[in-house]
């Protein structure tokens, strides 16, 4: 499993790296296999994305050490948009393509009661919810009170904004950097409507047999307990 600390990719960038070709087509080499492997299984939360003959998978390959040119398989992890996030915080990659939007549109929220992998398998079935007339009003409230924890965020920090968060961290010498999971660890990435809509609509495409309205079931405590709050 893949541990998903709010972070930055911190060395050997693709942009300024003459050999990046060259490692980049090792690692579309390695690639499908990497995915076959983990039986299109996220490495961060566990969301399956079959690859078939009539669709691709919708998961990513991130490389763990941040170096595109260590193409080992114990490097190589599959992962959702979503997860792929926690690692690429402000990042204007691919790294979100398969949630549909970029973590510089992200804001960090305090939700230490969920887990950052339970988060996106929620934050996915609320995208899929919104798309439902009879379930869009209920996933709306739940998104907004997740919205909310942005404000402890903002009052301990200054910022909820991904992007911000990044900028600090590149300014981290790497003993502070390693050490900033005391500090964020408890931060979870609240992606814009429009992204998890798409994550969303891609799990219904992956999972045809899921229904919208399928998600109260696996969330329906965490579900009541936020409305309740709000009540
Ligand atoms: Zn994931
Ligand atoms: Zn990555």
């Amino acid at each position: 499993m893949f541990k998903l600390i709010p972070g930055i990719k911190r060395s050997v960038f693709r942009d300024n790296d003459p050999r990046a070709k060259q490692a980049d087509a090792v690692f579309v080499a390695r690639r499908p296999q990497v995915l076959e492997k983990s039986r299109y299984t996220c490495q961060g939360c566990l969301y399956r994305s079959m690859q078939t003959a009539k669709k691709p998978t919708k998961l990513q390959v991130h490389h763990q050490d941040d170096d595109h040119h260590n193409n080992d398989d114990s490097n190589l992890a599959p992962i959702c948009g979503l997860c792929h996030g926690y690692p690429h915080l402000g990042c204007k990659t691919a790294s979100t393509g398969g949630g549909g939007g970029l973590a510089s549109d992200a804001q960090l929220a305090a939700i230490p009661e969920l887990a950052a992998a339970d988060l996106n398998n929620l934050l996915r079935a609320i995208g899929a919810a919104m798309s439902d007339p009879n379930e869009a009003a209920v996933a709306k409230q739940i998104y907004d009170v997740l919205c909310e924890r942005v404000l402890p965020v903002r009052k301990a920090f200054g910022t909820s904004k991904a992007l911000d968060f990044a900028g600090a961290m590149s300014k981290l010498n790497s003993v502070d950097y390693a050490a900033r999971g005391d500090a964020v660890f408890d931060l979870r990435i609240v992606w814009k409507a429009d992204v998890l809509k798409k994550a969303g609509a891609d799990m219904l495409e992956d999972h045809p047999s899921l229904k919208p309205s399928s998600w109260h079931a696996s969330y329906g405590e965490l579900v009541e307990e936020a409305l309740a709050s709000q009540a």
